[in-house]
């Protein structure tokens, strides 16, 4: 008998569904093509280490997403309060950026020409802005953009951010504004407010942890190592998925959190040309990870360091052990390096050794540790970590998204999915909204 939702991707969008699925008594089988769930949100064993596939924390952004959480870990789940940090020209301000670091690290006089840059930008009173350039300007004037932003989202997303979306933003340009900016700088009862967010939700054994409990939940409907690699479909409706381990598979619903080009591709018959064209020009950008163990008890207490300067290749590091004690060995721990890129660049291609020297060296000058602590190091390659927003990007995709729309029985969902910037919370609103729709309909 057909099941009633096959689900492609065991990352956090597809568990989603699975999640649902089995709430509301949907039958359901979900296939992922690596042997482990969680996609681009696990947690990496390393020797006595653990670590994220890059720095990851749970976003209290959906009271119900918390809830299932919760009854998953129980009291595996922890509100912890580790801040974050910007590292800019040897100096460390707090992450997002307050006013009274601010005046600390450029001076009073720098200080007093950026409030009046931000003013001035304010006064053009801009609520669109075409591009991440013009928000960035718009937000916090020319001086601390430059700082802060505009390197470290070229360096992110690969590509000027004048030829990047608003959108890359996320929600970080949010939360400060020229009012809280200025009072917090000169008022004497000076008072971290509600921006400096150093609060969040945090697994014991790491964010992978969330989605590999989930998963114990269904686990006789997880498919791993068992790649969709044929997509039929007639008069708009997917028919069946051929599987490299389950073979041909007939489909009632499809849910896939595949990237969307990858969807495209797998369509047979192959879509019009033009679609394969458009799937063939969207971006996504990749990570590498260089992460060093070390024979010292702690570097410092920061949740994530944020690296604007061009002088590095790495866009943020993450000390694990600051986000949960059991991360690490009690008198080590480890730092995880985050390097966007294409995979055409040297950091994709080049050997793990390379890069663990140049990006040792970096950290050491840097006064993080000495090279005699170094007690291992590990590189790992993720794909599809972000994609490339760029300026006026759903017109770009609109070709793809508008013909997979036209399919009666598929969803999509994800970050590549849906090819939108989007989080776990995100994936469990949307996975809640799919199944729902699907119990409506049937
Ligand atoms: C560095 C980094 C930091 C992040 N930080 C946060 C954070 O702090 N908070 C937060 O909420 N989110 C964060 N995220 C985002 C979160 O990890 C992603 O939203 C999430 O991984 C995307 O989930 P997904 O299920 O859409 O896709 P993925 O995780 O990419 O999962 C897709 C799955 O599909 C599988 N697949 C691919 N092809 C096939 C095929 N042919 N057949 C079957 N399966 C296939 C893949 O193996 C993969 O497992 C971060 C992401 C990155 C990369």
């Amino acid at each position: 008998m057909k099941n009633k939702i096959t689900i492609l991707g065991g990352g956090p969008a597809g568990l989603a569904i699975a999640y649902y699925s089995n709430q509301n008594n949907l039958s359901f089988n979900l296939y992922e093509s690596s042997n482990r769930v969680g996609g681009n949100c696990i947690t990496i064993s390393h020797k006595n280490f653990l670590y994220d596939s890059g720095a990851h924390r749970l976003h209290d952004k959906d009271a119900e997403t918390i809830k299932i959480i919760k009854n998953i870990l129980g009291n595996d789940l922890k509100l912890i309060h580790v801040p974050s940090q910007i590292y800019r020209d040897g100096c460390f301000i707090d992450f997002p950026l307050s006013p009274l670091n601010l005046l600390k690290f450029l001076g009073l006089r720098n200080f007093i020409i950026s409030i009046f840059q931000i003013i001035k930008e304010k006064v053009k009173k801009k609520s669109v802005h075409n591009s991440f350039h013009e928000m960035a300007i718009n937000t916090y004037g020319k001086k601390i953009s430059y700082l802060f932003l505009i390197y470290y989202t070229e360096k992110l997303w690969g590509l000027p951010t004048t030829y990047l979306s608003p959108e890359v933003a996320g929600k970080r340009l949010k939360g400060l504004n020229i009012k809280t900016f200025i009072l917090e700088a000169f008022s004497k009862k000076i008072k971290k407010t509600a921006h400096l967010d150093g609060y969040f939700y945090y697994p014991k054994y790491g964010i992978g942890s969330i989605f590999e409990k989930m998963s114990l939940i269904f686990q006789d409907q997880v498919n791993l190592s068992d790649a969709a690699i044929r997509i039929n479909h007639l008069n708009y409706k997917i028919t069946s998925v051929v599987f490299k381990k389950s073979g041909l598979v007939p489909v009632d619903v499809l849910v896939s959190s595949l990237p969307i080009e990858k969807m495209i591709f797998l369509l047979n018959p192959s879509p019009p040309i033009e679609v394969i064209e458009s799937a063939k020009r969207i971006k996504f950008r990749n990570i590498v990870l260089v992460s060093l163990f070390l024979n010292k008890k702690s570097i410092n207490m920061n949740g994530s360091m944020y690296f604007p300067s061009k002088k590095y290749p790495f866009t943020r590091i993450y000390e694990p052990k600051n986000r949960s004690e059991f991360m690490s060995p009690v008198d080590k721990t480890s730092l995880i390096v985050e390097i966007p890129c294409q995979k055409e660049d040297d950091f994709w291609k080049c050997d793990d050794k390379k890069n663990i020297d140049r990006i040792s060296s970096m950290l050491i000058d840097i006064g993080f540790f000495k090279f005699k602590d170094i007690i291992d190091a590990k590189v790992d390659r993720i794909t599809h970590a972000y994609p490339v927003l760029e300026k006026k990007y759903k017109q770009k995709t609109f070709l793809i998204t508008d013909y997979l729309s036209q399919f009666k029985n598929l969803k999509m969902t994800g970050r590549n999915g849906l090819f939108s910037y989007t989080h776990i919370h995100d994936h469990m609103i949307n996975g809640r909204k799919i199944v729902d729709s699907i119990t409506k309909n049937s």
